[in-house]
C-alpha cells in the first residue's frame, strides 16, 4: 500500500524544504522504492504562473504544461522522474475548485464551509491521480503557524485518521540556530514550532534540523524529549556547499533507515544504491577547468528567478568537470552603456546566455548582448526571450528593418515577433488572442521540434531528428523571415512538426550561436545534463 510522507517547515521560511523533500525522494529511490513528489502551496494565487520572480522565484514548467513552484524542479532533478500537473496545488486552486462546484450546484444547497468543503478538497488532492507508487511525498509550502496553511494541515490531520497513522509519516524541517557567542545550538524555536503543530493535532515523527553544524547528541535528546520523538528521529541537516551532497549527508545521518523503520519496510528495502551520489559529491569541488558564462538578465541578484538555468549550468559543469562561474549582467544597465563599456563587461566571459523573460524592461540591453555575441564570435545560447531578442537584432542589423520588434514590447513596429494565436496540442487546435486571460494560457509544456539534419542543433542533440522540450511563451518569431535570414547566414534549424513555428535558430559560420524558443533548462538533471548546456560548456572550454 502507498505510504504518505508530509513535510512541514518550522521557525522561518527558506530552510530548503524543497531540497530536503527532493533528497528524501532520492534516498527512498536509492532503497529500491518508487516515489512520487508533490507540493501544496497555501497562497491564494491559482497557480504561480503570474507571480513575480522577485517574490517567488522561477516558475517551473512540467511536460504536461503546468506552471508550478520551483520546488518541482528540485524533485525532478533529484529523482530523475517527471512531475505532472496533478503534483502541485495552491490554496487558490483549492478555493477555485470548491467555488466552481458551488456554482455548478454540486453541493446540493449545503452551506459551503472551510470544514468540510475546503478540507475535503485538500484530501481529494492528496489522493488524486496516484498510480500505486510506494511513497508519495508532499511538501507543504510556508511555515507552520501561517494562517493560510491551517486548512491544509487540518486536511492532512483528517487524512491521517482516514488512511491510518501507520501509513503516514510527518517530517518537520526546522531551524536549530548555532549561537556563536554561547558556542551552542538552541532548541527552543524547534520546541515552539512543534508545539504549534501539536495545537493542530499533528505530531511529527521525524525532526530534521537545519543548522550550521551537526546537532550534538545532548541537544538531539532535548529536542526528542520536548517533541515526543526518539533521539534517533532527530536528524541533523547541516549546511553543505552544494545541494547535490545532501542525499549523502542525510544517508549518513540514517534518515532513510528511520523512515523505513517507521513503516516497517526496512526488511524489504534494498541495500542503498548510493554510488552515483558519492561520485557526484567527489566531482563537486574537484574541478579540472574553469569558465565564466555571462547571463544577461533582468532579475540579477535573485538567482532563484533562474533556478533551473543555474542548475543546468551546474550539471554541465559536473559533466565536464568544470567550475562554471556565472557573471550576472543587468540588461537594464547594458542599455545605458557605450560600446567600450559593453566590451569591458563582456571581456572576461567565455559565453553569453540570454534567458527567458517577460515585459519590455531591459529588452534593448538583451538585444545588445545578442548583437555583441554575434559580431564578436562569442558562444551564445538564447533561451525563449533570448531567441526572440536575437531575431529582433538580426532583423534590425542584418535585414535592415530598423523598427523590428516584438508586439510584446511595442505595438507601433515591424513585428518580427508576434502573438502566437494558433498551435496544435495533442492533435487539437489551441487558439488565443489579445484578450485571453493572462494566467495559464501561454503555449505551455512539452512540444516536439523537428531538427534540420546536419545542423548544429541536430549535432548537439546527438544526431536526433526530433526532440521534445518544454515551452512557456506567448509570442513567436514570424517564419516569413526565414529565406531573408538564410541569405544572411542565419538558419532556422528547428520547427514545430507542422513547419509553422520556428523553434531554433543558429548561425552555422559562428563559433556557437544557437537560440531556442523552448526552455532546455527544465529537463536538465545532475545525472543527465541538457545537451545545449553541455555543448555550450564544451565550446567555451575550447578557448
Ligand atoms: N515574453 C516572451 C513570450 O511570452 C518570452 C517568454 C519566455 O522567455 N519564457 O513569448
Amino acid at each position: 500500500m502507498t505510504k504518505y510522507i508530509f513535510i512541514t517547515g518550522g521557525v522561518i521560511s527558506s530552510l530548503g524544504k524543497g531540497i530536503a523533500s527532493a533528497s528524501i525522494g532520492a534516498l527512498l529511490q536509492s532503497r529500491g522504492f518508487t516515489v512520487r513528489q508533490r507540493k501544496m502551496d497555501p497562497y491564494l494565487n491559482v497557480d504561480p504562473g503570474t507571480m513575480s520572480p522577485f517574490q517567488h522565484g522561477e516558475v517551473f514548467v512540467t511536460d504536461d504544461g503546468a506552471e508550478t513552484d520551483l520546488d518541482l524542479g528540485h524533485y525532478e532533478r533529484f529523482t530523475g522522474s517527471s512531475c505532472h500537473k496533478s503534483d502541485s496545488i495552491s490554496g487558490g486552486r483549492i478555493y477555485w475548485n470548491v467555488l466552481t462546484k458551488e456554482r455548478q450546484g454540486e453541493y446540493l444547497g449545503a452551506t459551503v464551509q472551510s470544514i468540510p468543503h475546503i478540507t475535503d478538497e485538500v484530501k481529494r488532492f492528496i489522493k488524486s491521480d496516484l498510480h500505486g507508487e510506494d511513497f508519495v511525498i508532499y511538501e507543504i509550502g510556508g511555515t507552520v503557524g501561517d494562517m493560510e496553511g491551517f486548512l491544509f494541515l487540518e486536511g492532512i490531520r483528517q487524512f491521517m485518521n482516514e488512511v491510518g497513522r501507520d501509513n503516514v509519516l510527518l517530517i518537520h524541517l526546522t531551524l536549530v540556530p548555532y549561537i556563536k557567542t554561547a558556542s551552542e545550538v538552541k532548541t527552543k524555536p524547534t520546541q515552539q514550532s512543534v508545539r504549534k503543530l501539536l495545537e493542530m493535532g499533528l505530531s511529527p515523527n521525524i525532526i530534521l534540523c537545519r543548522s550550521d553544524v551537526l546537532i550534538p547528541e545532548n541537544e538531539k535528546k532535548k529536542i526528542a524529549m520536548f517533541c515526543n520523538v526518539k533521539p534517533e528521529d532527530v536528524i541533523s541537516a547541516p549546511d553543505t556547499d552544494n545541494i547535490y551532497k545532501i542525499p549523502a549527508v542525510y544517508h549518513k545521518e540514517h534518515l532513510d533507515d528511520r523512515i523505513l523503520n517507521y513503516f516497517n519496510l526496512l526488511s524489504v528495502s534494498n541495500e542503498p544504491d548510493f554510488e552515483k551520489w558519492i561520485k557526484i559529491s567527489n566531482v563537486l569541488g574537484n574541478w579540472k577547468h574553469n569558465i565564466t558564462i555571462g547571463i544577461v538578465a533582468k532579475y540579477c541578484g535573485f538567482p532563484d528567478a533562474y533556478k533551473s538555468l543555474n542548475e543546468a549550468l551546474a550539471h554541465a559543469g559536473i559533466s565536464n568537470e568544470t567550475k562554471v562561474n556565472i557573471k550576472w549582467i543587468n540588461s537594464e544597465h547594458l542599455e545605458e552603456m557605450n560600446p567600450t563599456e559593453i566590451e569591458n563587461i563582456f571581456s572576461d566571459v567565455d559565453g553569453i546566455i540570454v534567458p527567458g523573460g517577460f515585459g519590455h524592461r531591459g529588452v534593448e540591453g538583451k538585444i545588445k548582448a545578442a548583437e555583441y555575441a554575434r559580431i564578436h564570435n562569442i558562444p551564445y545560447l538564447g533561451i525563449c526571450l533570448g531567441m526572440q531578442v536575437a531575431v529582433i537584432e538580426m532583423a534590425r542589423h542584418l535585414l535592415g528593418i530598423k523598427d523590428a520588434n516584438s508586439t510584446e514590447f511595442m505595438s507601433e513596429c515591424t513585428p518580427v515577433i508576434s502573438l502566437v494565436t494558433e498551435w496544435e496540442k495533442d492533435g487539437k487546435k489551441e487558439i488565443r488572442d489579445e484578450n485571453t486571460d493572462k494566467g495559464g494560457t501561454l503555449r505551455l509544456g512539452a512540444y516536439i521540434s523537428k531538427l534540420l539534419p546536419d545542423s548544429l542543433a541536430s549535432k548537439v542533440y546527438g544526431g536526433a531528428t526530433e526532440i521534445s522540450e518544454r515551452h512557456r511563451h506567448r509570442y513567436e518569431m514570424d517564419i516569413k523571415y526565414e529565406d531573408e535570414l538564410k541569405s544572411k547566414g542565419v538558419v532556422i534549424s528547428g520547427k514545430s512538426p507542422d513547419g509553422k513555428l520556428p523553434e531554433i535558430i543558429e548561425i552555422p559560420a559562428h563559433k556557437f550561436f544557437i537560440a531556442v524558443q523552448f526552455h532546455p533548462e527544465f529537463k536538465s538533471r545532475p545525472f543527465a545534463v541538457a545537451p545545449l548546456f553541455d555543448a555550450l560548456v564544451k565550446i567555451c572550454l575550447k578557448k
